[in-house]
């Protein structure tokens, strides 16, 4: 079977999984799953915290006001939503989008190690502080370290604010375009 055919098979199998999915508490509390989307062999994936309310209701990522600035940034760095693939650390509503519980994600992780060992992205971007913590390191500090590469097992990894925290607070537009103008460097470098 061409390795396309293979992944969009993985890939399907995994949705269902993820779908059925009570594992954890937030199952009992979501309407949707919110597995993630994108192009299946995108080169450049984002993971961001949880869904929220609006991805909760359509069981898409991203789609809300943080969602629209995400595609606004892709967009002013020149990248389409459909060349990447976006997912979350946890595929269903935390309550009142409160940050998911340490036993949540463990139980969610799996899902995204899969998603990445299926779609193999070269980049991956950390959304937010609670992406960094749960993929790069549990001390992550992210007004501290965002915007650093970290390479390990032959993915490039950065960190930069979440969409949502960009919203609240301004002043931290500036650095995550900057993050977003060394995202794209690295995306031409490894096209
Ligand atoms: Fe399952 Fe993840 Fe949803 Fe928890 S958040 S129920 S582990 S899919």
């Amino acid at each position: 079977m061409p390795d396309k055919d293979m992944a969009l098979l993985q890939l399907k199998e995994l949705v269902e999984e993820v779908t059925n999915c009570t594992k954890c508490p937030l199952a009992q509390s979501r309407t949707h799953v919110v597995f993630g989307e994108g192009n299946l062999h995108a080169r450049l994936m984002f993971v961001g915290e949880g869904p929220g309310k609006d991805e909760d209701l359509q069981g898409r990522p991203f789609v809300g006001r943080a969602g629209q600035l995400l595609d606004a940034m892709l967009e002013a760095i020149d990248i389409k939503r459909a060349e990447v693939y976006i997912t979350n650390i946890v595929k269903c509503r935390p309550p009142n989008n409160r940050v998911p519980a340490p036993a949540e994600a463990r139980a969610c992780l799996p899902y995204l190690r899969n998603q990445v060992a299926i779609v193999k992205p070269k980049i991956i971007v950390c959304l937010g502080a609670t992406a960094a913590k749960y993929i790069i390191d549990p001390n992550f500090k992210i007004t501290q370290q965002r915007g650093q590469w970290i390479e390990r097992k032959g993915y490039y990894i950065i960190a930069t604010f979440h969409p949502a925290a960009i919203l609240r607070d301004p002043s931290k537009k500036k650095p995550a375009w900057e993050d977003f103008i060394l995202i794209k460097e690295k995306y031409l470098a490894e096209g």
